[in-house]
């Protein structure tokens, strides 16, 4: 199938759901993009910022992009200007840099908590306990151009379906438990990033509200990742 038809059938069939396809367009070029554009599709996702700074101006203006992958705390200021959100941010670090880039910029720059559910240890993310430690902290409270509007997480590379669900579970209770015990006003629980091309059927069932495809989209990528 094309990427025009692909993105008409995953759009068709996420219509009845509260939730939004991110079409994942890391390595591929902007003729691609353009014709997922041209099918409707707005939120486009990318995991490397030198990508998101060559890609955006050759292409529509009104193209949502979110940063999906592992971002680097000096490389804020090169996408703070435009970048719509930023899902995977996984230090304190990182959040206060995008706070200060983001009033630079004078506006708020909407992100999602990284959530660490995989099995394997090199997978990004806080764990439960420091998730809490950084939503109490004092810092976050003074932090006034960022908005958290909820987690992402990425499961296990793996073939056991229980495993993933599991892990997927995991991730909606820590996001129900969040937003009903932290109440501050950078803090909003609405957005759920999960889900892959693999994966994001057991996602749906668990109660993503942003999946993020690339392959089943665009076509394998010559280098995972
Ligand atoms: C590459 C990537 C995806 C999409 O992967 P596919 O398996 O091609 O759908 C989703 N999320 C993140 C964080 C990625 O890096």
């Amino acid at each position: 199938m094309s990427v025009r038809e692909n993105i008409i059938e995953f759009n068709h069939r996420l219509k009845n759901c509260n939730c939004r396809l991110i079409a994942v367009s890391k390595t591929k070029p902007v003729d691609l993009i353009l014709e997922a554009y041209e099918a409707g599709q707005l939120d486009f996702g990318e995991n490397k910022v030198q990508e998101l700074r060559e890609k955006p101006d050759q292409l529509p203006q009104d193209i949502r992009w979110h940063m999906i992958g592992h971002l680097q705390t000096n490389k804020v200021k090169y996408i703070a200007p435009f970048i719509y959100l930023i899902h995977a941010v996984d230090s304190l670090k990182l959040l206060k840099e995008i706070n200060k880039q983001a009033l630079k910029n004078n506006r708020t720059i909407n992100c999602l908590l990284q959530v660490h559910i995989a099995e394997e240890a090199h997978k990004f993310g806080f764990e439960e306990n420091e998730l809490y430690n950084l939503l109490n902290s004092n810092e976050l409270k003074s932090m006034e151009n960022i908005k958290i509007i909820g987690l992402m997480g990425m499961a296990t590379y793996t073939n056991d379906r229980d495993q993933i669900r599991s892990e997927f579970q995991f991730l909606k209770k820590t996001f129900d438990s969040i937003k009903k015990k932290i109440n501050l006003p950078n803090v909003a629980m609405n957005e759920i990033s999960m889900g892959m091309s693999d994966d994001y059927p057991i996602a749906l069932e668990e109660g993503s509200t942003m999946i993020r495809v690339g392959s089943k989209i665009f076509g394998p990528r010559i280098y995972r990742k």
